[in-house]
This record gives C-alpha cells, structure tokens and sequence, in this order.
C-alpha cells in the first residue's frame, strides 16, 4: 500500500492528478474554503488558550493541494499577532504534491516543507492539523482460515504470473489473546485491519505535543468501535476500483480506526478529544454563521454553491456523520474548540 501510493517512480501520488475536479476524488477543503477558514481559526483559538506565545509551528499532514493551508492561513489573518507569530509546516510525501502546495501558497507566507514527522522543528510548539492523511496510510489485513487460526492476508502474484491476488500466509498469527471478546467468535473468513503506521503517527504526535506543547486536530472517515470486515479501498477517476487492479493508478485508502488511534496517543502521554462528527464539529465551529456571511457577499448562484457545499460537508448522508474529528492535546490541556 505504501508503495502503491508513494514510490518515487511509479506511486500514485507521485504521478497522478490525485484531488480535484480532474482528479479521483475531492476533499472538505476542496469543497469549501469555509473548511479551512474554520480549521484555521480553530488553531487560532488554540494559540489563544495557549496563551499566545511568540513562535509557533502551524503544521499541516499530508497538505495535497495546499488548499487547506491556503484558507487556514486567510483566516489567520483575522489575528493577526497569530499570523506574526506562526510558521507554516507542510509535511508531504509526494515531490509532485509538494509543488502544488507551493503554487497554491506563493512564495510570501514563509513556509517550510519536510517529507516526515520526524523532521517537524522542535523549538517551538506546533498547531498540527491532517485532513484524509490518516486514510492513506498503510494497513495490515489478517483473516480467520478454515483451521480457526488468524492468518495475515498477504499480496500475492496469482498463478498467471502477472495479476495480483491476496493469499494468506500459512503460518498463523499468535492473535488470538489480544483480540477484544466480540473478535474471537468471528466465524472463519473473517477480516480484521490493524494500522502500526497509524498508531505510530498518533505517537510521534503525542510525544511532541507533551514535549513541545501545542495542540493537534485529526478529521477523516472511520469507525470508532473495533470490528470485523476490510474497509481497504480503491478510487480510479471518481469511481471504486479492485484495489490490486492498478497499482500506482488508483487511490488507496482504509478507514480510520479511531479507537486504537486513541489508544495509542493516550499511550504516549497526549489527552484526547472527540471523536466528533465532522457536521456535529464544523456547526459547533460556526459554519453555518460563515455560510449566511458568505452568500451576503456574493451572488444567487454562489448562494447555492454554498448552500450546497454545507450540505456536503455537514449533513449525515453526505460527509457530515462517516468522517470524524478527534484533538490530541497536552496533558491537563483545555478541551479544543468544538470539542465542548
Ligand atoms: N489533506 C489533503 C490531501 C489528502 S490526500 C486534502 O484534504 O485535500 C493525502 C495526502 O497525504 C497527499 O498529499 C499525499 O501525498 C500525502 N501523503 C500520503 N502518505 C504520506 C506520508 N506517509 N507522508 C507524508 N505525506 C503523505
């Protein structure tokens, strides 16, 4: 899955037009500015609740376009002793993102990149925010075999020698006495996901922010209860694909596994917030404020893209109740905005 995605040849995001109209799939901050501006006025709060100090690192995850950081940063400039104070943090994987980030951006807003968290500064406290970054990340699948025992589901090469298909290892995995109660009568054939990068993320994280101190915002789809079934995906120009269909070609994503996400930061000393739904997040937010302020401004049809775009982003049939908001804070830190 890493591969798929990040190969410096072949991986997707490093040679596809991944988000956007002309791309496989649109995200929040593509949508509507409206969902960067109140991201960024969220780190404005919590730069605030901090107390305001003099440097901070505004760090985004996986930043695709920069259109996040873009919007985030506008409305930064509502504070501006915030905006003085801040130092955008792209953290991007792909050489192809990384230049669409800095078109988006321009030259004058003082921003760095790095390729991983590990490299994030450590001089200064960091606002970190990630939307869909999580998602991308690389899970492990395993399966209950005929024989009762968990088996991991591998990838394969298929008998033709050319086509890829999943197998599972022959020996089995030990995982019977860590699985929650619900898992253990899984009935053969069962799947189940476990993400270390995703739990690895949540550590670094937590590690900063305890370190550092700061403040950190998470919004992605998953679920929030362990279970069983394979959430692994595949989106090739709008559309689900066989996720070992076209390596490189198309998108791979899995759902967030929020709970152990938590478990994990909690783990490295960080307090968690939420998670929340992501409409239940952006109204407690304002968004709908921001929605009325922007269609006083702006003509019929702009009215109803906005009409529209709120729909997308809130309402529960849309995107408003699969993708969740979690905060990972500092110990003993305040609950974020919209975490009341
Ligand atoms: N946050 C953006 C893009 C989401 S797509 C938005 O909401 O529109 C995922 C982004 O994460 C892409 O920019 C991709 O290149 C980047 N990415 C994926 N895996 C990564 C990794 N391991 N390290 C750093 N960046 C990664």
């Amino acid at each position: 899955m890493a591969d798929c995605l990040l190969h410096p040849e072949h991986g997707y995001y490093r040679s596809q037009e991944a988000i956007g109209i002309g791309g496989d799939f649109i995200t929040s901050p593509e949508i509507s500015q409206m969902f960067g501006e109140l991201l960024g006025l969220w780190a404005a709060d919590c730069w605030q609740k901090m107390g305001g100090p003099s440097r901070v690192y505004l760090v985004e995850l996986g930043p695709g376009r920069g259109t996040l950081m873009r919007d985030a940063l506008r409305a930064a400039r509502a504070l501006p002793p915030f905006r003085a104070a801040l130092t955008p943090v792209l953290i991007e994987a792909s050489q192809r993102m990384r230049d669409a980030q800095r078109k988006t951006l321009g030259d004058d807003v003082g921003a760095i990149w790095h390729e991983d968290i590990a490299a994030i500064p450590k001089d200064a406290p960091l606002i970190l925010l990630a939307n869909e970054f999580l998602d991308a990340l690389p899970v492990r699948q395993f399966q209950r075999g005929d024989d009762g025992a968990w088996h991991e589901r591998c990838v394969g090469l298929a008998e033709d020698g050319v086509h890829l298909q999943f197998q599972l290892a022959p020996r089995p995995l030990p995982l019977d006495p860590v699985l929650p109660p619900a898992l253990r009568d899984a009935p053969p054939g069962s799947i189940i996901e476990s993400s270390p990068a995703v739990r690895a993320t949540a550590a670094d994280i937590a590690v900063r922010l305890r370190l550092q101190g700061g403040a950190a915002l998470f919004v992605d789809y998953g679920y929030t209860q362990p279970g069983i079934g394979e959430t692994l995906q595949a989106v090739y120009r709008h559309a689900y694909t066989d996720p070992l269909a076209e390596p490189g070609l198309a998108d791979l994503t899995a759902h967030v596994d929020f709970a152990s996400f938590a478990k994990a930061a909690a783990e490295a000393g960080a307090i968690t917030f939420g998670p929340v739904t992501q409409g239940e997040f952006l109204k407690a937010l304002g968004i709908e404020m921001r929605a009325a302020r922007l269609k006083q401004s702006g003509s019929k049809t702009q009215g109803l893209e906005i009409d529209a775009a709120l729909h997308r982003l809130t309402a529960p049939e849309e995107m408003g109740t699969l993708f969740k908001v979690m905060a990972l804070m500092p110990p003993e830190s305040p609950a974020p905005a919209g975490f009341a």
